[in-house]
């Protein structure tokens, strides 16, 4: 979802130029989309269209493989083996999963399809149904309590610690287990969109995709993004991608949002 690439599209110049900090600037002139992006609107692709995952992931792997794909999956895309991958590639690509789905566990059975074409580590799984059943909590009305408890309690993460704290001790890590739960307490911790955007950026690491990830949870509990955000982000995505995600805002965004 839009939340999603935002936080990615922000997160784009700091994940290799950390900022251990809340105040930043949000876009540069060096501000891109990178393959959180692609992928996320490969999974919108997907859905909206039937296609399965692994079609998908290849035909926008192969229109931006130059967006910042992880070795381990541009391996894939030509050799179709999954990778066991437990890397946070799985779950920064599964936000539209919670906005299509109409119950958890269609949400929980679809997040796993879409993580086992190459992270088929019970950890990559992991990751990408927290985050998707997580968003789908959210847009349904959940508490930020509500989320926590499902969380811990279902995928075992723990996430009392506060982002001040996180910040003093965190860096760059890649796995499910060691971002997807910073991610959400960056959302847990925020009281607006921009504000868990920025949490997640300033504990360093991953940035784009800690962002991501963030980006898209606290679109679905705030559901709403300053426009300031939407229409920097919206100039610098391809009209390719613009379309699928207008489609997807338009079929099954709004079909909940009039509920
Ligand atoms: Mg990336």
């Amino acid at each position: 979802m839009l939340g999603a690439i935002a936080g990615d599209v922000i997160g784009s110049i700091y994940e290799w130029d950390n900022v251990k900090s809340k105040e930043f600037e949000l876009f540069s002139s060096k501000s891109r989309f990178t393959d959180d992006s692609v992928l996320t609107i490969a999974t919108m692709d997907s859905v909206l269209h039937g296609n399965t995952f692994e079609e998908s992931y290849k035909k926008w792997f192969w229109k931006y493989p130059g967006a910042g794909f992880s070795g381990n999956f541009k391996k894939w895309a030509i050799s179709n083996e999954p990778y066991y991958g437990f890397s946070n590639g799985s779950a920064m690509r599964v936000s539209p999963v919670g906005y299509f789905c109409d119950s958890l566990e269609e949400v929980l059975r679809m997040a796993e399809d879409s993580s086992a074409v190459t992270h088929n580590h019970p950890e990559g799984i992991k990751g990408a149904k927290a985050v998707a059943s997580a968003i789908y909590l959210a847009k349904n009305g959940a508490t930020k309590k509500e989320l926590k408890d499902y969380v811990e309690k279902t995928f075992g993460y723990e996430l009392g610690e506060s982002i001040d704290s996180i910040r003093k001790w965190y860096s760059f890590d890649v796995s499910c287990q060691g971002s997807v739960p910073q991610a959400i307490i960056s959302f847990m911790d925020s009281d607006s969109y921009e504000d868990a955007v920025r949490n997640a950026i300033s504990i360093g690491g991953d940035s784009d995709t800690i962002a991501c990830i963030t980006g898209g949870l606290a679109e679905a509990y705030y559901k709403e993004i300053p426009e300031y955000i939407t229409e920097r982000v919206m100039g610098i995505l391809p009209d390719e991608m613009k379309e699928v995600l207008q489609r997807f805002y338009d079929e099954v965004y709004s079909r909940w949002m009039k509920q």
